[in-house]
């Protein structure tokens, strides 16, 4: 559906519950004169449609003017050429959503669109916020009505607020920031300019890059760098933790507006999330994700015949490990790459035969070897169970799997989608026993000290609450509550 913006109607009443807040998702931004900026949009976020498969949107402005395209489903699906062609202007944002359970609506697919006495501000969000209880509160005592079930659209309402108060846009942001606690990396349009936001934490990561050899500049804001490199974009800079940027007609503007920043960015993207062409903290991630195999090969080498990777997602590391390792790197999976969604159900004995829709062993491989099989993590155990049977029965004569990440032990509050703690493997079972549940002949984990060790960065510079349980933004109780159910999760 195109639609011009037409404001909120929806009354907040008491049944109004959020749903699961916005996960990992891909923002992306353009401030592009002359520039086909929805099309500019559509190719980032097709760059970024691994960070969310639920929902796509892209919002334009022209002058004045906001338009608007959101729909379910994979970039590709919601646009063509037609509805991009209704999307004309010099500013763009686009968002890729994650695919959460309980909260699959249009309603909630982005960019968050609020009405102003400025205009209309249109918003994506990557993170999750963790006071959306009182944030909501303090929105309905200032007469807010709220269209979705979002915390990204409750930023958005609070900056509506601000601007109601006489404020500009910029002072608006900021005083509506100073109300947000969390992670929020955003992309915000308005008919004036380009904003992009990162919480003091710089828990989700947000990159700025300029379109080369066009004077004035052109400016992109992407959650990661291959958005930049699918469109030609150059990387210039990350946004900082804590800071603003404000693209106009003058150029870009950069402000600092939290006292306290202190970079705290998710180790999770650099271990899985993010893709492995992307660059962070200066290097590629595919080469971090190399550095942890051959780390992890020193901590817990095993002899074997071959390495394998579960792809995609653990094949640099398998690399690593089998470089550090001398032992040979072999494919044993191969991943059907055009496996999507599907919303139709197989059959009890495809069912049976589990995981292979997505990955088949190759038995002339495998058979008789023993393998060492490289993942990225484990988070409820499913998925490498599934795996190792179907590398036994395709005769593979011993399996030893290595982890290029500690044991998740702890739930995450600021957007990557982890279960309930309980239902976490790391968390409710030693390392031992979880070899025994996946049917292994040996487990071992990265340590969490190597882990910050190949970033090659100050370990202080790192969320890793997932692994630890020290969350770096306070948790209200009642969150905390919500996921953390276990006294004492088990640390190894
Ligand atoms: P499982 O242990 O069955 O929960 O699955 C773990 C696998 O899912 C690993 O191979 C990861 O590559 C992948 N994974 C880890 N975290 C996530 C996440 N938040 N969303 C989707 N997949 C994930």
């Amino acid at each position: 559906m195109i639609d011009n913006y037409s404001p909120s109607t929806e009354k907040y009443s008491e049944n109004y519950q959020i749903d699961k807040p916005e996960e990992a998702c891909g923002v992306f931004g353009i401030y592009a004169p002359e520039e086909d900026v929805a099309k500019l949009t559509y190719f980032g976020l097709y760059a970024l449609q691994h960070r969310g498969q639920e929902s796509a949107g892209i919002a334009t402005f022209q002058g004045e003017k906001i338009y608007t395209h959101k729909g379910m489903g994979l970039v590709s699906q919601v646009f063509n050429e037609s509805t991009l062609q209704q999307l004309p202007g010099n500013i763009g944002i686009g968002h890729t959503r994650y695919s959460t359970t309980g909260s699959s609506r249009i309603i909630n697919a982005q960019p968050a669109v609020v009405d102003t006495p400025l205009g209309p501000l249109a918003l994506a969000h990557n993170g999750n916020l963790v006071n959306t209880v009182e944030l909501r509160e303090e929105l309905i005592k200032s007469g807010c009505y709220f269209n979705s079930t979002t915390d990204s659209e409750m930023i958005a309402l609070a900056i509506a607020t601000e601007v109601k108060t006489g404020k500009s846009w910029l002072e608006a942001a900021i005083s509506a920031f100073h109300l947000c606690q969390g992670a929020f990396s955003l992309t915000i349009a308005t008919s004036e300019g380009l904003m992009g936001v990162r919480d003091p934490q710089g828990i989700r990561p947000l990159v700025i890059g300029t379109l080369e050899n066009i004077n004035p500049k052109r400016y992109v804001l992407a959650s990661e760098t291959c958005a930049l490199d699918i469109i030609g974009a150059e990387y210039l800079r990350d946004v900082e933790p804590g800071e603003l940027v404000w693209i106009t007609e003058k150029g870009m503007a950069s402000f600092h507006w939290s006292q306290k920043p202190q970079r705290k960015l998710c180790i999770f993207e650099m271990i899985y999330f993010a893709r492995p062409d992307s660059r962070m903290e200066g290097g590629s991630l595919y080469s971090y994700r190399l550095r942890i195999g051959r780390q992890l090969a020193r901590e817990s080498f095993v002899d074997a015949d071959m390495v394998i990777g579960i792809p995609d997602s653990g094949i640099p590391a398998a690399i690593g490990f089998s470089q550090e390792s001398g032992i040979l790197y072999a494919e044993g999976l191969i991943k059907n790459r055009y496996v999507g969604r599907t919303f139709i159900q197989p059959t009890q004995h495809m069912r049976e035969s589990g995981i292979r829709m997505k990955l088949n062993p190759l038995k002339d491989v495998l058979e008789g070897k023993r393998v060492i099989m490289v993942d990225d993590s484990i988070v409820r155990g499913n998925t490498s169970k599934k795996i190792v049977k179907a590398l036994r029965d395709t005769g593979a004569k011993e399996v030893h799997m290595r982890i290029s990440s500690p044991p998740v032990t702890h739930p995450c509050f600021y957007g990557i989608d982890t279960d309930n703690q309980e239902q976490l493997i790391g968390a409710t079972k030693s390392v031992a026993e979880i070899a025994e549940q996946i049917g292994v002949e040996s487990l071992a984990y990265l340590s969490w000290e190597g882990m910050l060790k190949s970033t090659e960065e100050d370990p202080n510079s790192f969320c890793s609450a997932c692994f630890t349980g020290n969350y770096p933004v306070p948790l209200p109780e009642k969150l905390k509550r919500s996921k953390l159910m276990l006294e004492n999760p088990i640390q190894v």
